[in-house]
């Protein structure tokens, strides 16, 4: 669905999508849509500004960054996004916006694609850190064992000191 300029001059366009899982192309990214994406909005011209805003859910599933175990990641955002067309940009200085929390956006040719809306708004919705729950205990860095799992008997992590390298070298 591309939104467009053109479109946007004769009326608000309503944006309602269900992309389905392998619909979007997160560039080989470490995690896929375990789950449809719903996306609602409203597309209009604020100024000479295309401003969408919306919702969209869905679920991500990825790798635990600890334990490497797969995790979903339910993701629920709101957006409020503003794009300029790139041949505007002179004129950016006399357009008066609203200063707060802005999201500012670029689009050539004829307008936006929602796709890649929603891709971007999905991949900011990622945390930094994926973990599959905030106690995981990850993997023992030894033998390779999910000590969520219970103990791998490897003996503590002090035996590896450099003082007991030293010794042996
Ligand atoms: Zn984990
Ligand atoms: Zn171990």
């Amino acid at each position: 669905m591309l939104i467009t300029l053109q479109e946007l001059e004769l009326h608000r366009i309503v944006v309602s999508k269900t992309y389905a899982p392998g619909a979007l192309d997160y560039h080989g990214a470490e995690y896929r849509q375990g789950a449809p994406l719903q996306v609602n909005g409203i597309a209009e011209l604020v100024g000479p500004e295309i401003r969408i805003r919306g919702h969209l859910d869905t679920r991500i599933e990825a790798l635990c960054d600890r334990c490497l175990r797969r995790t979903e990641i339910p993701i629920a955002r709101d957006f409020d996004l503003f794009y300029r067309s790139v041949k505007t940009i002179a004129r950016v200085e006399e357009i008066e916006i609203p200063e707060d929390e802005l999201d500012i956006g670029f689009y050539e040719g004829e307008g936006i694609a929602l796709a890649d809306i929603v891709r971007e708004q999905v991949i900011l919705s990622l945390p930094m850190k994926i973990i599959c729950r905030p106690d995981c205990r990850g993997l023992c860095p030894n033998c390779g064992a999910d000590l969520n799992r219970g103990d791998c008997g490897c003996p503590p992590p002090e035996a590896n000191s450099p003082f007991t390298s030293l010794k042996g070298g």
